[in-house]
């Protein structure tokens, strides 16, 4: 009987070693252990089995079942080390990064066309003393319209199809309003640029129902048709080189008067004649007119001593010319394969 208990704890023993050796989870070897050591396990069943034995012989199954217990004991621990060292290395190399690879790059943003143009169009002003104000795009109707001169029921009301908030409010239709704004608070001489979006109910290839437009305004004692002239011609050679021609058209503003457009030669064809410039030679760019005496005394200025000009121009239609793009759509798309383009 002796013998036989001691090779079936040999047995057990060789059993478990083998099982340890094999498995490779936690769970599987947590299974192991429960089949050699838990309350029913192997080895529990084999001490229950002492009761037949003689008080000589129980001591010595004893010993050799803590014998073994304690063996499966240090296989299980030492398997179950294992095991998580290698879950750790496998973890390891799964999350293993790289760092020679090139990384992810950065998008660069681009200037956007209009932005590009208005900053031309401040440098050249700012350069030539220049200030560059900027006003409500919200306007009461009494600056975007009656202090330019262009009272209730005043027929060029109706050049401009304005969007109205209020009886008295609106979207301003031009950046003129900020002229009469500053020269309320100072006194001449007045020199100032005024870029911004201003709103019109249009929408067309050629037409948005926002747009950008830049305004300037001169005022001081002596101020001539010739100073209009030379500031422009000025402006015209910086922004599209010295050989555009430039020419003057007598033209209509309530807020000027004279009034006039003006062309340059076509920046495409020099003037011979081409699909950009309608086969003209010239292409418009901004309206200028000498400021309307009336305009000067709605602000309180001496009109018998002080005079001026003011001119505007839209942004779009400089960054369409400049850029070739036929649509002015297409600037308001925000569409990355155009807008990477400048
Ligand atoms: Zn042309």
């Amino acid at each position: 009987m002796l013998e036989q208990l001691l090779e079936q704890a040999d047995q057990i023993m060789a059993s478990a070693g083998a099982k340890i050796a094999q498995v490779n989870t936690n769970s599987a070897l947590e299974e192991v252990r429960v089949e050699v050591l838990g309350k029913k396990g192997a080895l529990t069943q084999l001490l229950r089995g002492m009761g037949s034995l003689s008080a000589d012989d129980r001591p010595i199954v004893g010993k050799r079942v803590n014998q073994v217990r304690d063996a499966v004991e240090r296989l299980l621990a030492e398997k179950s080390r294992n095991l998580q060292q290698q879950a750790l290395e496998e973890q390891l190399a799964a999350e293993r990064i790289d760092v020679t690879l090139p990384g992810t790059g950065v998008a660069r943003g681009t200037m956007h066309p209009i932005t590009l143009v208005l900053d031309d169009i401040k440098r050249i002003f700012t350069g030539m003393g220049y200030e560059v104000v900027e006003g409500p795009e919200i306007e009461t109707d009494y600056y975007n319209f009656e202090a330019l001169n262009v009272p209730k029921h005043h027929p060029a009301r109706d050049m401009q199809d304005t969007f109205y908030i209020l009886d008295d409010l609106l979207l301003r239709t031009q950046t003129s309003p900020v002229q009469a704004r500053t020269m309320e608070k100072r006194q001449p001489p007045v020199r100032i640029i005024s870029p911004g979006k201003v709103y019109r109910v249009d929408s067309d290839p050629t037409h948005s129902p926002m747009f950008h437009q830049v305004e300037g305004l001169l005022v001081d004692e002596h101020i001539t048709l010739g100073d209009l002239k030379g500031t422009l011609q000025a402006f015209v050679r910086e922004m599209y080189g010295k050989e555009r021609g430039v020419r003057f058209r007598p033209s209509y503003f309530p807020f000027t008067e004279p009034s006039a457009e003006m062309d340059i030669s076509c920046f495409v064809c020099g003037g011979e004649g081409c699909r950009f410039c309608k086969y003209e030679g010239w292409i418009e760019i901004l309206g200028c007119g000498m400021v309307h005496p009336r305009v000067l005394e709605m602000v309180n200025y001496d009109a018998e001593k002080y005079t001026g000009f003011a001119f505007g121009m839209g942004i779009e239609r400089i960054a369409l010319l400049r850029y070739g793009i036929d649509d002015i759509r297409l600037l308001f798309d925000s569409d990355v394969r155009l807008l990477t383009q400048f």
